[in-house]
């Protein structure tokens, strides 16, 4: 008898422990769930914020969808942004600009480099597009770019190579190099050549994205379609913009 009593008490000291746990349980899993709202609603209010397109969804139509368009700069874009946002939070790099932080990369979080180089990547991507592209340069650009690669014909070769070539996500560029050289090279994921870890270093004036989300929507996997494509979209007065930007 003394030992069922000693059974029941034990049980019901159980029972209590048990349901007195529950609403600890509880608690946590809601705190979880407000933390992360709480920190999606600060990722807005960043030191990065994502820029307005300079042009409509449609305008690079037929070249590139309004809906791809929407997509990958409402959403990839905005995400490399929040992500940029939350990995330097708190840190020294947070009052730092990005091609400041490219430098170092190679000392600086994955995060970083990935949303960071996401941001201004697609930043330049933006803005060296545009309608009513003309195809081709004019100028100092086009001069420098004959000087170089003998014509613009083979520099769309080697250029168009190189965003071929790029095997999984990245990008291809034409770049300044340290001797105010073009030069035409390709990075992989969201890398750019401003960055320590690249293979060929400078500035880039003209990139293209060959991550599938900038395509396959209406290219699927036909790369070379929308690599051909994109000589229709180039705003080559941007482009211009950036080359004497470098060389001042
Ligand atoms: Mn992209």
């Amino acid at each position: 008898m003394k030992r069922l009593k000693n059974f029941t008490l034990i049980a019901v000291i159980a029972l209590v422990g048990f349901v007195a746990c529950q609403p600890a349980v509880q608690e946590n899993e809601t705190n979880d769930n407000e933390k992360k709202e709480r920190v999606t609603m600060k990722d807005l209010k960043g030191p990065h914020a994502l820029g307005d397109l300079p042009y409509s969804h449609d305008a690079l139509e037929p070249y590139i969808d309004k809906q791809t368009m929407e997509i990958h700069h409402g959403k990839h874009h905005q995400a490399y942004v929040n992500n940029l946002n939350n990995a330097i939070e708190g840190t020294d790099l947070a009052d730092k600009n990005l091609e400041e932080i490219f430098k170092n990369m190679s000392q600086h979080p994955t995060a970083v480099r990935n949303n960071g180089g996401g941001h201004w990547n697609h930043t330049l991507f933006w803005e060296i597009m545009g309608p009513n592209g003309e195809g081709k340069p004019s100028g100092d650009l086009l001069q420098a770019i004959e000087n170089r690669f003998t014509s613009f014909e083979s520099f769309k070769e080697e250029f168009e190579k190189a965003a071929l070539t790029r095997f999984g996500s990245g990008w291809a560029w034409l770049i300044v190099d340290d001797n105010g050289e073009l030069q035409v090279t390709s990075t992989p994921n969201q890398d750019n050549p401003l960055m320590d870890v690249a293979d060929m270093e400078g500035m880039p004036i003209l990139g293209i994205d060959v991550w599938e989300h900038a395509y396959y929507l209406k290219y699927q996997n036909k790369r070379p379609e929308y690599v051909a494509n994109f000589w229709n979209v180039i705003n080559w007065d941007a482009v211009a913009n950036n080359y004497e930007k470098v060389r001042k």
